[in-house]
Order: C-alpha cells, then structure tokens, then sequence
C-alpha cells in the first residue's frame, strides 16, 4: 500500500540524520523500544484498539515517525521512528505522537476513512491533552526550524 501521508505534517519533515543529534549510545535501543511499546499497549488499550503494531527504530526515517502496513503480515503495522529524532522526545512527547499514529491505524482499519491529519488527531485527542498534542507539534517544529500551523493539523 502506498503511504497516504507524504504531504502531512510528521511525514513533511526532513531526516535529522547525520547532524550529530543522535545522542543516545547504542546500548539504550533496547530501553526506547520498552518505553515505546508500554506507551503503545497504554494507549491502544484506552482506545480498544486491538491492532498488532510492531516499533522500529530506524536511521534516517525522513518522516520522522510514521505508521504502515507490513508486507509480511497482514494485519500488523509497523510504527517506525527515527532514531535522531527520538533522542529529542520526552515521554509526554512520546506519547503525543504515538498516540497520532495510532489514529493512523485506525483510518487504516476503518475503511473508507481516508488518510488525514485532522482525522489522525480525532483519535489521538481521545487519551492525550490537546496541550500536549500542540508541544509535540512545536517541538518538531522548533527542530525543523519552521513555523507551524498547528491549528491546521490538530483542529480546532
Ligand atoms: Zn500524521
């Protein structure tokens, strides 16, 4: 399946990588992906969301975080994260953008609903703070060293 969120926010980002931000050792892969996946099974269960979703931590993922189908087994997403670019999340921001990818599977598992940001965030609003969905937005902004419409992306 083709990505369907090229043009949308997370994914417009370009990789960080390469830039020296990479400031986490090797060794502490294993913790991210355990913080991650608490993070995921946290939420998918305040969402009822049942879906199996894999965590990748990638080199130079240039949406910076984003969620898709694998090939291999139908059914599953695979949320990939890039590696730079999670060395600069706190939790609270982990959980922002998890929580808007998880509203990514769900327009994946609810056809006809269509890819968008806005409906990406509808999900997401359900277990995190529209603060807190805004700071992960600015963050990433701030590191791309763009303004950012964030009324555009989560709504009002
Ligand atoms: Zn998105």
């Amino acid at each position: 399946m083709p990505v369907l969120e090229s043009i949308l926010f997370f994914s417009a980002l370009l990789c960080l990588g390469g830039d020296g931000r990479e400031a986490k050792p090797e060794e502490h892969l294993s913790d991210q992906i355990r913080t991650i996946t608490t993070i995921v099974d946290n939420l998918q269960r305040r969402l009822g969301d049942t879906t199996k979703v894999l965590i990748s931590v990638d080199r130079g993922n240039d949406r910076l975080v984003s969620v898709q189908p694998s090939e291999a087994d139908k059914g599953t997403y695979i949320l990939s994260l890039d590696r730079g670019f999670l060395a600069l999340l706190d939790e609270r921001d982990l959980r922002a953008v998890v929580a808007h990818e998880l509203g990514h599977v769900w327009i994946y598992t609810h056809h006809p609903y269509l890819q968008t940001e806005t409906l990406a965030n509808q999900t997401a609003l359900k277990v995190v703070s529209r603060e807190d969905l805004e700071r992960a937005y600015r963050k990433v902004g701030m590191h791309k060293g763009e303004k950012v419409d964030i009324q555009a992306f989560v709504g009002r």
